[in-house]
């Protein structure tokens, strides 16, 4: 399959210099990207600001802003037959970047912030054969909240985790599917999780195939 995974956080910024974003460390992306191309896939990975070295035989696409990555993702969707989107993207940007630096002063500052674009929604809007699977991060497992997602963004399959997971070499996951298959690997690898998750995709494949 022909895969594309996006990775770590977008930064949005409100100046040549400050910027909005979160602590993804891209990871979880990462080890994705990693199984899938061992597993014999062409993988691309679109990924945000992070300190990590690309995993061998992974075509590599690095993006700052939400915008740049829905720009890099929708470029290459049509060709794609799979999606995995790992990256924490920022919901919201500053409505106007300023140039050179926001001077301070003695009263409050007020942000507008602007929407970003939901990449995942977009693009489960058109998905037609493609594999799309998101990510839920929620302050604790909030089965609920993922399954409105799943529905919502026309997805095949979401993974459930929380918070806790940011930057962690292990997490605990519940991956639930559009069929309502759902399993759940506590305190596992994020490489063990990212091999199940590639093995999840190409059964997804084979099924669609039948
Ligand atoms: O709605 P929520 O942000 O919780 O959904 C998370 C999933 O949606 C993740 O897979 C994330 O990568 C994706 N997402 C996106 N574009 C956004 C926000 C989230 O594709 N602007």
């Amino acid at each position: 399959m022909r895969i594309i995974v996006t990775a770590g956080p977008t930064r949005e910024f409100l100046d040549d210099v400050r910027f909005l974003s979160n602590p993804s460390s891209g990871r979880m992306g990462f080890a994705v990207a990693e199984a899938a191309a061992q597993a014999g896939h062409r993988v691309t990975l679109v990924a945000g600001p992070v300190s990590l070295p690309t995993p061998a035989g992974v075509e590599r696409v690095d993006v700052v802003s939400a915008v740049r990555m829905r720009e890099a993702v929708v470029e290459r969707f049509d060709a794609c037959d799979a999606l995995v989107m790992a990256a924490a993207v920022c919901d919201y940007r500053p409505a106007r970047r300023h140039k050179g630096k926001i001077r301070k002063t003695d009263e409050d500052l007020v942000l507008r912030l602007r929407r970003n674009p939901d990449i995942l929604a977009e693009l489960g809007g058109r998905k037609g054969g493609r594999i799309l699977m998101g990510f839920a991060l929620e302050a604790d497992l909030d089965r609920r909240s993922a399954l409105r997602k799943l529905t919502s963004k026309n997805l095949d399959a979401i993974v459930l985790n929380t918070v806790r997971a940011f930057g962690a070499g292990r997490s605990t996951v519940e991956i639930i599917t559009s069929s309502g298959e759902s399993s759940t690997l506590r305190d596992a690898a994020k490489e063990d999780i990212a091999r199940r998750l590639v093995s999840l995709l190409q059964e997804m494949r084979l099924r669609a195939a039948e």
